[in-house]
């Protein structure tokens, strides 16, 4: 069993997960903690990468099921392990990852039992905004390919599975379920909840 803290951040794509984990390691530090964040993507990305199934990182969720569940396990068990060998016992470690993922064989959970059991968090955030917001936020990001979560409507019925996938998640490993919003130009905001929640464990 691991004693360092581990939280997840979840949202659906576009949302902010990352620009508000990047804010909350930093304060994080700031305040002493020892902190490792891991991009559950970049994981997977890098062995995609090598195998030749992708080229970029977007491409992942299109890949046939066995695939992408194959490449989650590694995943998950890198994550792990990299971060037992670099945190202490007073460290902590957030996941920057998804509840719930749109693939073409339909909504497939980030955190099925073997994944969520592997990381064993405390906390499991779930970022959101508006569905407005979320597609404004893609569109100025220039660097990603989300045009498959962009419709405002289907976002709307996307985020409700993903909060379920969340509970659903959390319910395995008895992890609290955050709900932080990320306001338009207030990141500082939701990075200071998640750091106030990371602090109450
Ligand atoms: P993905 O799941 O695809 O990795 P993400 O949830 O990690 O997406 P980010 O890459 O962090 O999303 O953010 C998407 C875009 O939204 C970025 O350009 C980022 O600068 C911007 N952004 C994030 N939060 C806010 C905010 N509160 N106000 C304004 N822009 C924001
Ligand atoms: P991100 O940069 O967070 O959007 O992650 C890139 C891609 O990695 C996602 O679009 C998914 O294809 C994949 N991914 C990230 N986290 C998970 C997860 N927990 N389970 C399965 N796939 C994931
Ligand atoms: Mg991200």
């Amino acid at each position: 069993m691991i004693a360092m803290k581990v939280v997840i951040a979840t949202g659906v794509p576009g949302v902010g997960k990352t620009t508000v984990t990047s804010k909350a390691v930093e304060l994080l530090k700031e305040k002493g903690y020892k902190v490792k964040v891991a991009n559950f993507g970049d994981y997977m990305l890098k062995v995609a990468v090598e195998r030749g199934w992708v080229k970029h990182r977007d491409e992942m969720r299109k890949l046939n099921l066995s695939q992408q569940r194959e490449l989650q396990a590694l995943a998950a068990k890198a994550i792990i392990e990299e971060a037992r060998k670099e945190l202490g016992e007073d460290g902590v470690l957030i996941v920057d990852t998804h509840a719930a993922i749109n693939t073409p064989t339909g909504i497939w959970p980030g955190l099925p039992k073997h994944v969520i059991e592997n990381l064993n968090p405390a906390i499991i955030f779930v970022i959101e905004a508006s569905p407005e917001e979320i597609v404004e936020r893609q569109r100025g990001d220039k660097g990603r390919v989300r045009s498959d979560y962009s419709d405002t409507e289907f976002l709307r019925r996307f985020m409700e599975f993903a909060r379920n996938s969340a509970i659903a998640s959390a319910v395995l490993v008895g992890a609290a379920v955050n709900v932080i919003y990320n306001r338009q130009g207030e990141v500082d905001k939701a990075a200071l909840k998640f750091v106030e929640a990371v602090e109450k464990i």
